[in-house]
Formats: structure tokens, sequence, C-alpha cells
């Protein structure tokens, strides 16, 4: 997925410049601050194709949602213990990568069940621990 922006120009402008952007799978802004620059996200889309998992017929799914804002920094703040969130702007060759946060963004919109709309044949294991818990409600209610 290629992300890479060149923020050479909004870098180098006054805090609160803002620059829209338009990937293709994801379409947003982004805006200087203090810390470097936020993307904020507007939209992204992407399809998911998975197997159902109660009957195993492929799907694909279209995903649209709207996602969150993520900062770039310019500098590695002091007292930022979360390296794996830590996203930061390529001072080098003044370029941002918008993949990283899309792909964090699309594996938490993703459904990790996916399954028919409609109830499919093979439905064994799930129906029948419903069919348990049920009865456990029915002995607490008495
Ligand atoms: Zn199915």
């Amino acid at each position: 997925m290629d992300g890479i922006k060149d923020i050479r120009i909004l870098f180098k402008s006054p805090n609160a410049t803002e620059e829209s952007f338009e990937l293709k799978n994801a379409r947003g802004r982004l805006i200087r601050v203090e810390e470097g620059i936020i993307a904020i996200f507007d939209e992204i889309t992407t399809t998911q194709t998975a197997d159902c998992v109660r009957c195993g017929k492929p799907l694909t799914r279209k995903i649209k949602f709207k996602p969150g804002e993520w900062l770039f920094y310019d500098k590695k703040p002091r007292n930022y213990d979360d390296a794996n969130e830590l996203l930061r702007i390529d001072i080098n060759r003044f370029q941002i990568d918008l993949g990283e946060p899309i792909r964090q963004e699309i594996e938490m919109h993703i459904n990790p069940y996916p399954h028919c709309k409609k109830e499919c044949k093979k439905y064994p294991p799930a129906e029948k621990e419903g069919v348990k818990a049920l009865s456990g409600l029915k002995d607490l209610l008495k």
C-alpha cells in the first residue's frame, strides 16, 4: 500500500496550515501542528475477502468507515513510552507514510469473524453454545 506523502512545503508552513490528500483507498487532510503533522482521515475504503467462519464460503465485503486522527511527530516526544503507536516524520526526505495508520485502521475495522448474512449450513459450534447458555439461564430463573 503506497501511502508516502511529500510534506516539504507543509512542514515549513506555519501551524494550522492545512492540505488535503487523496490516495487510492483513503482521503483526508494534513495539518501542520507544533509537534509535527496531524493526518485526519475523512474516509477509508477497502475490500475484505475472507471465508465464512461457519460454512467456509468465500465472502467479499466492502468496508467504508470514518477513521480517526493520527499525529506524525517531527521528533520523538519526551515521556513517550508506547513505541508501537509513535509515527514519525521522515525529516531527511520530508515524507510521511500514511500506509501504516491506514493499515492499523483497517485492522481495527474489519470483521475478524466474517459470516454469511443468511444462516448457512454448517453452524454447530456457536449454536450449541447458545443453547447451553440458555439452559443455564433457565436454571438461574427457577
Ligand atoms: Zn456461511
